[in-house]
């Protein structure tokens, strides 16, 4: 308990999946959260559940996508709690595709979400934490980021993109004496809506399940909070000399 207390967090795309165990996880230790998301049931409805548990947390609607919804949705968290603490950059999008057969929309419409959505949130993250005295950005890769599939061209491209970005960001920041640390997390195939959804539209979810369980050395898929425990260390000031580093939590998918 208490492992961001007094701390103010947003998390994206935290409706569902793993920003909604991350948003859980942050308020449980002790953080005011903003929820913000596309999504605005599901999202309204996390955010009066962790309300009824007695923490702090308020729901912004927000598409990561377009820049004015971002001045809109950090102006609001600093108006509404005084000051900006952390960032979970996790909305995202994923489908199949090889490089072949992407169209130029679908590859347009993927990279607005995952690159320019983590983008727009580092910039407009960064004045608000500087005026809080620092910050600690997570931005959500994937082993998608680190090695190649045939089938995610767009995905591989968007999330290989953030794990530099990320380190790009985490060294202007410390080479600029910010104390704003900035971090990507990669996770392996984790059991969300996201995957659910893609397993569905295979056509053969139980066959397609049971190859993805078998990259897995553990041989299963991980759970929302295997990722929000690694979220948390690093928005916490356990991490406080992590910066531009890479958490992965796969169950040993690119170990082999
Ligand atoms: P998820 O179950 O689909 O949840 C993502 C949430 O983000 C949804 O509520 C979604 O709303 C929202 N979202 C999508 N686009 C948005 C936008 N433009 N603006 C604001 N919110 C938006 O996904 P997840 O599996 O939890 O994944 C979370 C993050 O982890 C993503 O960045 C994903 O790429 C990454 N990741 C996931 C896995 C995995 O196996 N699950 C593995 C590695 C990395 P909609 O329902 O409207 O789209």
């Amino acid at each position: 308990m208490g492992r961001v207390a007094g701390k103010v967090a947003i998390v994206t795309g935290g409706a569902m999946g793993i920003g909604q165990a991350c948003a859980e996880l942050l308020a449980a230790e002790g953080a005011a959260v903003a929820v913000t998301d596309r999504e605005s049931d599901a999202g309204g409805k996390v955010v009066d559940a962790l309300v009824a548990r007695g923490h702090r947390a308020i729901f912004l609607e927000h598409d990561v996508s377009l820049e004015n919804r971002w001045q809109s949705v950090v102006d609001g968290v600093v108006k509404t709690y005084g000051k900006l603490d952390i960032l979970v950059n996790n909305a995202g999008v994923g489908w199949f595709g090889d490089v072949e057969h992407t169209t130029i929309e679908d590859w347009h419409k993927l990279m607005g979400v995952n690159l320019d959505g983590v983008f727009l949130g580092i910039k407009h993250a960064i004045p608000a934490m500087r005026a809080s005295g620092g910050g600690s950005i997570v931005n959500l890769s994937s082993i998608e980021g680190l090695v190649g599939d045939p089938g995610l061209a767009a995905y591989n491209a968007s999330k290989g993109a953030v794990r530099l970005l990320t380190k790009s960001a985490a060294l202007y920041c410390a080479r600029g004496g910010m104390k704003i640390r900035v971090n990507s997390v990669h996770p392996g195939y984790i059991w969300t809506p996201m995957v659910r959804h893609a397993l569905e539209a295979s056509g053969n979810a139980a066959e397609m399940q049971r190859a993805i369980e078998a990259l897995h050395p553990v041989g299963h898929l991980g759970e929302p909070n295997d990722i929000a425990y690694g979220v948390l260390y690093l928005a916490s000031d356990e991490s406080t000399f992590v910066t531009g580093s890479e958490l992965v939590i796969d169950g040993g998918y690119t170990a082999q």
